[in-house]
């Protein structure tokens, strides 16, 4: 590792992602993330600090609560892992400029996301609600080139999928539409119709894999916000690369 900072971000990301599994298992139940403490889900006993170290806890542990022993959910350190990848992959992309703001806050609402969707199977108005003045403001500070490409991506992102939700009834929701929303301002037209793209190939493809390996049946519901997640950090990062190999090969 050449660059110190680099293990910086990465030990924040992991902080963060060890918060982002809190407030995206309570803010659809709109509980507060900061008044109170974490416990276990199984015997209610209140973490101590040891506790609560990212991935390390889980670790030592073996995965169980030191009270009761019952299993913590793997979804905790992959979710700390994740997101301490994800800061410091946007710091080594990025290095010190306005537009690392800018990612590391698509990167938070992303994640948690990630949990609440994968969780309760939705995305909840009061976390776009958070982020969505906040990423305004960075591309507002940092625009985009040009700069409307943020308003016709939020449009087109938002007006595609409430096409979707009419003709498929049921297949996405209006939370998926609010957050294509959001996406637009902060990707722009062609990446945010690119994430839109990718994210429905990712879920034919996983979500053909999961019937047929019978991990899922035909009727099962499964939620669509990690395929939009993943697409849009795969988007962010790597749009005009594979924009630009598309339209040498396709036109
Ligand atoms: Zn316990």
């Amino acid at each position: 590792m050449t660059n110190p900072l680099i293990l910086l971000f990465f030990l924040l990301g992991m902080i963060f992602g060890s918060f982002f599994n809190v407030v995206g298992l309570r803010a659809p139940q709109k509980r507060s993330f900061a008044s109170d403490r974490s416990i276990c889900p199984h015997c209610k006993n209140q973490l101590s600090w040891y506790e609560l170290i990212p991935i390390l806890s889980y670790l030592f542990q073996l995965g169980k609560c030191r009270h009761c022993r019952s299993a913590i959910s793997i979804m905790y350190p992959v979710i700390e892992l994740i997101t301490g990848l994800l800061f410091a992959f946007s710091y080594i992309k990025l290095g010190f400029q306005v537009e690392l703001v800018t990612a590391l806050l698509l990167m938070s609402l992303l994640v948690i996301i990630f949990v609440t969707d994968m969780k309760y199977m939705l995305i909840p108005n009061n976390v776009l609600l958070f982020f969505l003045p906040l990423l305004i403001f960075t591309r507002i500070i940092n625009p985009l080139d040009p700069w409307w490409s943020s308003i016709t991506g939020a449009l087109s992102g938002m007006v595609i999928i409430a096409i979707i939700i009419l003709a498929s009834r049921g297949g996405m929701g209006g939370g998926d539409m609010k957050l294509f929303g959001i996406l637009g301002i902060v990707l722009g037209f062609d990446k945010t119709l690119l994430t839109l793209f990718l994210s429905c190939v990712l879920g034919a493809v996983v979500g053909l894999v999961l019937l047929l390996t019978k991990v899922i049946d035909r009727k099962q519901a499964v939620p669509f916000g990690p395929y939009i997640v993943t697409a849009a950090v795969v988007a962010y990062f790597y749009g005009e690369s594979l924009l630009g190999w598309y339209f040498n090969h396709f036109s």
